[in-house]
């Protein structure tokens, strides 16, 4: 029986059919027999959440434009999917084809989350390949980006080839390499391959690494095979307005998490918060400019027909020409019933004066991310935000008829002591007084306090610092439980059991994929979900390996480790993240570098690029001594 009738005997049969059959608006069906190199997207989440991702659509634009190539889309299926795909012996297959993985040269994996990497597994097997790297053919080639690839070692067992940094850089040359050495019928070596892989830039090949370990117990990464690079540099996109841009984006037929246009501003963060991977990971600050941005939302209007349009990036009220972009925006897509949206908004009265201007009705919740109770502790972690910018942000939110309102803080950060988890409170209650202060109902006045744990990440300058134990984390949040009573303080507390899996994750070596296989094969799946997350298959797993979560969440490094994520260069120096660590200890600011001010962290000389911002300002190198 062909795939396609085996599906749709299924598909009745499972919640949400939408999220298999393809199809949708601006999805492209490339012809499979005249197109030389097959890849397809993998992401290992459902749906729903896969096609909120700007970097799907930002790849398969690319790809899909190459004559040579074509992208598909897979992603993980739901629970009751894959047990009827288990029943029913349907391999994992494409949307837009309906082949199997198994038919394409290249799966490309993002990992966007620690969580999902079960699912990588569990797409492998469900695909009838091998979930070991080493136990696959050459072809399909699996690839693997992302965020998480910059500590790879966890999924080396299962990952062919990692790309550090911008795909969109990199993606067309590992396809230009398959079509020399890979043509249709040609049996391909696969040492040969990852060799001539190993060698492109921002490529890291586990294979021809090996791991050694120190005397205390940490295992790092040096190269097996002479021809390798020791340390694998990501790549960076130099110039955002020249950089391919999806305009006729997929359109899901099924409401995903962000349902609208995402109209990029900028890439890159350079605000320095001490705990923020992606801080590091995205640097430099790359701006578009506030023409093509308008002509862009422009085209996404037209082909899209969404009625909203979102202002993506890290900290898009950075954007240097945010207020003449909002009202250029307002000015022709609102006459055509088009909202603009904020993902993510500063602490301060100008990010809540920019929200009240595009959201007309004062719906939802507004946010902020305060991350710390004390200015102590905002400090430690560079977190530029005082008291008195937040209590500005909210009372210009409840004057602008705003209701409630959400504030975003980090349990366990280094230093942290009860006057922090007090400070939480603090905030919260001065917050509410606020509210009062502006008369807004009591049944509808509401402050949201949503703590989660600090988990130390790779590449960041808290890279060496432990998390808290799981009974501390336990500890500290019932502290705040006893103290947040009040009716209009709502307080969330995120999981600290998987919490402390993530941190394991972020910061583990290649030992732990026999975790993640483990766990995989006694039943982990989303783990991401609170609904399928299942800590007792994690502990079990653990027993049988000999695996102490404090080995890894609670491990606290040295500088002079070699750390088991140091062969990948995220371009930022590692004298930098130690400086950074002991600023952090000693309580001391570091400027934001767009302000003019270079804070030396090594990754414009490292990569020869230089932040782009629109104001012109020329950047000032600090003293050689600041630190
Ligand atoms: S090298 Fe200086 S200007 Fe460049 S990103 Fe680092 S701190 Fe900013």
């Amino acid at each position: 029986m062909y795939l396609s009738e085996k599906l749709s005997g299924v598909l009745p049969l499972v919640e949400k059919p939408a999220r298999y059959i393809g199809g949708e608006w601006n999805a492209v069906s490339k012809d499979w027999q005249k197109t030389a190199v097959k890849v397809v997207f993998a992401f290992p989440d459902v749906y729903e959440v896969g096609m909120s991702h700007l970097g799907m659509q930002i790849l398969y634009h690319v790809v899909n434009q190459r004559p040579d190539a074509l992208m598909e889309r897979v992603f993980a299926p739901w629970p009751d999917m894959e047990r009827q795909m288990r029943q029913n012996r349907i391999p994992l297959f494409s949307l837009e084809s309906k082949r199997p993985l198994q038919d394409f040269d290249i799966i490309a994996f993002t990992l966007q989350y620690e969580m999902s990497f079960t699912n990588i597994i569990n797409m492998l097997d469900l695909a009838g390949l091998s979930p070991r790297a080493d136990r696959r053919p050459a072809r399909p080639l699996v690839i693997a980006g992302g965020p998480c690839a910059y500590n790879p070692e966890p999924l080396a067992d299962f990952i062919d080839a990692f790309v550090i940094g911008e795909g969109e850089e990199v993606l067309g040359e590992i396809i230009d390499l398959w079509r020399e050495m890979c043509p249709p019928g040609k049996q391909v070596d696969k040492k040969d391959l990852l060799r001539r892989l190993a060698v492109l830039p921002g490529v890291y090949v586990p294979a021809l690494y090996r791991v050694e370990e120190s005397p205390d117990g940490v295992r790092y990464v040096v190269p097996a095979d002479g021809a390798v690079p020791a340390r694998v540099v990501k790549r960076v996109l130099r110039d955002m307005d020249a950089a391919p841009y999806p305009l006729a984006p997929v359109v899901p037929y099924l409401a995903a998490v962000h349902d609208r246009m995402m109209l990029e501003v900028q890439r890159g963060c350079t605000r320095s918060c001490r705990f923020c991977q992606a801080g590091v990971i995205y640097r430099p600050v790359r701006e578009k400019s506030p023409q093509l941005l308008a002509e862009q939302a422009r085209a996404l209007f037209k082909s899209t027909g969404y009625d909203e349009v979102s202002l993506t990036s890290l900290s898009t009220a950075d954007y240097s020409r945010i207020q003449p972009l909002v009202e250029e925006l307002l000015g022709f897509l609102g006459p055509c019933g088009v909202n603009v949206s904020l993902p993510s908004l500063r602490v301060d009265a100008f990010s809540v004066d920019l929200a009240r201007q595009v959201q007309k009705v004062r719906r939802s919740t507004l946010t902020f991310a305060p991350e710390a109770g004390t200015q102590r502790l905002r400090d430690v972690i560079n977190k530029g935000v005082t008291e008195q910018d937040l209590l500005s942000a909210v009372d210009a939110a409840f004057a602008a008829g705003w209701q409630a309102v959400k504030l975003y803080f980090m349990l366990g950060l280094p230093t942290e002591t009860t006057a922090d988890l007090d400070g939480i409170y603090d905030l919260a209650r001065a917050v509410l007084e606020q509210g009062k202060k502006h008369r807004v109902p009591k049944s509808r006045l509401k402050v949201t306090v949503s703590v989660s744990c600090f988990v130390p990440k790779a590449h960041t300058p808290f890279q060496w610092e432990p998390q808290d134990s799981l009974d501390v984390l336990k500890q500290k949040q019932a502290y705040l439980r006893e103290k947040c009573r009040e009716k209009q303080i709502a307080l969330n507390c995120h999981d600290p059991y998987l919490s402390m899996l993530e941190a394991m994750l972020a910061r583990g070596d290649r030992w732990l994929g026999q975790l993640l296989y483990r766990a995989w094969q006694k039943g982990a799946r989303f783990d991401g979900w609170s609904e399928w997350f299942k800590p007792e298959i994690w502990q079990a797993a653990m027993q049988e390996l000999d695996i102490e979560p404090a080995q890894y969440a609670g491990r606290r490094y040295d500088y002079q480790h070699v750390l088991p994520w140091d062969h990948i260069d995220a371009g930022v120096s590692k004298k930098y993240l130690i400086a950074e660590h002991k600023r952090a200890l000693a309580g001391k600011l570091t400027p934001d570098c767009r302000g003019g001010r270079c804070a030396g962290c090594g990754l414009c000389p490292a990569l020869e690029i230089r932040p782009g911002i629109l104001g012109g300002e020329q950047l000032v190198p600090l003293p050689a001594d600041i630190f």
